[in-house]
């Protein structure tokens, strides 16, 4: 993600508000953090400490044991496994082709479904790339938290939007705080809203992963007959609304999700009472003065 962001214009953004931090370290490298001391350790020796540490260093995260307490890795999990293979193909080369270039129509999500796998792909970057994920099963394997905090299926489509939604929760969270001691309070809020949107969110990509690669079989003739129900329509615009609510209705519930109102709801919960607890704070923490006794001499 760092890479589009990068291309989003991350560079400029950081410098913007490069006033605000005390510094931006580039290209360093952590390798290890004690979260109880609030510092991380950089390749070379260097220790920062800062009030809070916000591990997104992805899906092979070092920081990961340190947050859940576990040592193994997201691979290793016992359950099922999937082989995922992504490429790319520049656009100019399917136009080129007579039989693919029906592949370049930037408004369709191409998908193609099999005994135990599914291939799908779309045009991307300005539409100079087409992109395809391949996604056989294996053998087992549980799927669990992907990237830093939560790893998804490989392949997953809204990988990158919670990555963003992380992000926006967190920026909108601590733009409440007035005090660090309401920190650990904080971070608290911030799982409690997240969370639930997270395993939701895996739970549909496992659940959409595991009926577009089902194996031949009863799953596959399910799945079959929701698509045929869905592709007799000409366009959606014009399906009944039971058929909509079946092929779309979980996409669209995900899709609506609004991680800053998320926010917004919580503070409009709790805000009288960190308001009033930091107010009591500043009253406790005011330094009366103390009156020196007359002189009688
Ligand atoms: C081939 C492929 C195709 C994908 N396609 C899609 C897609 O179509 N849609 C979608 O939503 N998602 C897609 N994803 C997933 C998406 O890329 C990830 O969900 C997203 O990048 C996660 O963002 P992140 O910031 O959590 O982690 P990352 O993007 O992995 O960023 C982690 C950053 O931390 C840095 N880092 C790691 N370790 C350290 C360390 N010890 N010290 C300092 N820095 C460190 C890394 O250099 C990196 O810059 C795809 C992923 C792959 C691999």
């Amino acid at each position: 993600m760092t890479k589009i962001l990068s291309q989003w214009g991350l560079g400029p953004a950081l410098a913007k508000i490069s006033h605000k931090c005390t510094s931006f370290k580039m290209r360093n490298e952590v390798t290890g953090a004690d979260p109880i001391e609030g510092t991380v350790t950089l390749r070379g020796g260097d220790v920062v400490k800062a009030d809070v540490i916000v591990a997104a260093d992805g899906h092979d995260s070092i920081m990961r044991p340190l947050v859940t307490g576990e040592e193994e890795s997201v691979d290793e999990l016992p359950g099922q496994r999937y082989l995922s293979l992504a490429f790319q193909v520049p656009t100019d080369a399917l136009r080129e082709d007579e039989e693919l270039a029906s592949l370049t129509d930037p408004l369709v999500w191409y998908l193609w479904v099999g005994d135990g796998y599914i291939f799908h792909g779309n045009l991307v970057v300005g539409e100079q790339d087409f992109t395809d994920i391949e996604t056989p099963k294996t053998r087992k394997k549980r799927g669990r938290k992907g990237e830093a905090g939560h790893p998804l299926v490989p392949g997953s489509r809204h990988s990158t939007a919670l990555s963003i939604e992380d992000a926006q929760t967190l920026g909108r969270l601590f733009s409440h705080i007035q005090h660090k001691s309401q920190l650990p309070q904080f971070l608290n809020a911030y799982e409690e809203i997240r969370q639930p949107r997270v395993s939701a969110t895996q739970e549909y990509e496992q659940r959409q992963f595991g009926m577009f690669s089902a194996p031949a079989g009863p799953p596959m003739i399910q799945r079959d007959a929701m698509m045929r129900a869905a592709l007799a329509y000409e366009d959606w615009e014009h399906m009944d609304e039971d058929t909509f609510k079946m092929v779309w209705g979980n996409e669209l519930a995900l899709m609506g999700h609004d991680a800053g109102e998320q926010v917004d709801d919580w503070w409009t919960q709790w805000r009288s009472f960190f308001e009033g607890k930091e107010r009591a704070r500043q009253r406790d923490s005011i330094q009366i003065p103390v009156l020196q006794p007359a002189s009688y001499d």
